[in-house]
């Protein structure tokens, strides 16, 4: 497998070949344009003083070991065709008759602007003959013909150490710098893979510990927001599917229980219909239990409204009040109303369950001879809706459960219900942009106020 770590790797390294290459083609190219014509010029000058000396000395011979000494390579050549070197050696010694018959002849010679183009290296460095200027003087009456590079290796060989270890550093700087890097970027996104592996397992407390800010830091705490949730949705379905399973699970048993009680051939007819009555009263709870759940699953399907009509809430709240009617006197409970006009988009059955759902609650949770308040106000941008009620109300911590699925705050159940009511009010209101909060106080009442906003 390719790591990304050596695919850094490589492709820094390509760079760096890849960029040197690329200098130095340019740089051989400038060289061949434009310095090795300013070069052969310059040592032209040079030369020329020389040659115009040499023409006063007294000793031509000792005048020119000096010059060698001073940093040039040279060939002298006299008319004969002899010829005599000075200063460094040269690695290529070769050079056409007829270029010295040239000079001799008072030519110039430019044999470093006319150095072939070819040599891959900078011609500049070619230690040769060939890469010279010469030109011609006369000496005690005799002519000569001078060629004259300067002598790199003693004028430049310090420069050429120097140069050498500034690439050599920097190559070797590059390349740790790059592995360093390399290595900071990819640990924290093999830490990352490695914690993927586990999320797959199921195992969702798994977190990252890297601390950046860049976006593989980011990338990081979003990774570790999304395994949080994932760990909440994994307990959340988990409690659910055994909640569900407890709810069904007690009714069924009582049905059970109180059925084969009933094969008792013995049994009064008051009895029976005891019996009879607690199988009911189960059915229906599992039915209203059933019921709720399809109505939850499709909320949590839908996420988000599909079809908005304009919902007359005013018109809801009687109907709803109307509905109940019969149960109010049964409990002895005395209901008032003040409801302003109020029409709201929205999901009419949804918000139809909301009402259903607060009242029967406000219901459930009263005590004889207790009351109900309900009231609506149509304000600028939204609909505030209030039920109050002088029920068994309920401790601060019961209110931060209330809105969980399945939180019943009477455990031994001996009122009848799900604990899925309040948390579909919540979540359709929640759908509808709107909110739901609840005042209570234990044995005093509740209020639960509901704020739809109108658009
Ligand atoms: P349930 O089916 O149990 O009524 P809900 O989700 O409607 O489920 O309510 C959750 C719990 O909140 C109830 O079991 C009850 O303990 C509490 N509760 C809801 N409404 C009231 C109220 N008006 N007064 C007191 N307690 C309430």
């Amino acid at each position: 497998m390719k790591t990304l770590y050596s695919r850094f790797l490589i492709v820094t390294l390509l760079i760096i070949t890849g960029s040197t290459i690329i200098g130095f083609l340019f740089s051989n190219s400038y060289y061949h344009q434009k310095v090795k014509p300013e070069n052969d010029e310059k040592n032209m000058e040079i030369i020329t003083g020389i040659a115009s000396f040499a023409e006063n000395q007294d000793d031509l011979d000792s005048y020119l070991v000096q010059m060698g000494s001073a940093g040039y390579q040279l060939y002298l050549v006299d008319s004969s065709g002899r010829g005599k070197f000075y200063g460094g050696e040269f690695r290529d010694k070769q050079l056409p008759e007829s270029i010295v018959e040239q000079v001799l002849a008072g030519n110039e010679y430019h044999g470093m602007r006319n150095f072939p183009r070819e040599t891959f290296v900078s011609g500049f460095f070619a230690d040769e003959l060939r890469n010279t200027v010469g030109t011609s003087f006369d000496y005690n009456g005799e002519r000569y013909a001078l060629f004259m590079r300067p002598d790199i290796e003693l004028l430049f060989s310090e420069v050429h150490i120097l140069l050498g270890w500034i690439v050599v550093i920097m190559l070797v700087l590059t390349i740790v710098a790059v592995l360093i890097a390399a290595r900071m970027l990819v640990n924290p996104i093999r830490k990352l893979s490695n914690a993927t592996h586990k999320v797959v397992d199921e195992n969702f407390d798994v977190q990252l510990d890297i601390q950046r800010t860049d976006e593989i830091g980011q990338l990081a705490d979003r990774f570790n927001h999304m395994t949080r949730r994932l760990g909440e949705l994994d307990a959340m379905r988990k409690s659910f599917i055994s909640n569900v399973s407890h709810d069904i699970q007690s009714p069924l048993l009582n049905i059970q229980g109180y059925a084969r009680l009933l094969e008792n051939d013995s049994l009064t007819s008051e009895e029976k219909q005891d019996y009879i009555n607690v199988i009911k009263d189960e059915t229906e709870r599992m039915s209203m239990l059933s019921k709720q759940l399809l109505v939850l699953t499709s909320l949590d399907q839908k996420g988000k409204l599909e079809k908005k009509e304009a919902v007359d809430v005013t018109a809801q709240l009687k109907e709803t009040i109307h509905k109940y009617r019969w149960l109010f006197e049964e409990k002895d409970l005395f209901v008032t109303y003040d409801l302003e006009e109020a029409v709201l988009s929205g999901d009419e059955a949804m918000l139809y369950a909301v009402w259903e759902n607060l009242l029967t609650n406000a219901i459930k949770y009263n005590r004889p001879d207790g009351s109900i308040e309900i009231s609506l106000k149509n304000k600028a941008d939204e609909v505030a809706i209030e039920f109050r009620d002088t029920g068994i109300g309920m401790t601060p911590e019961e209110q931060e459960l209330i809105f969980e699925r399945f939180y019943r705050a009477d455990e031994a159940r001996t009122t009848e219900g799900t604990g899925l009511g309040l948390s579909i009010v919540n979540q359709v209101i929640d759908m509808h942009g709107g909110t739901i909060t609840v005042e209570s106080e234990q044995d005093a009442g509740t209020s639960f106020f509901v704020v739809l906003p109108k658009k």
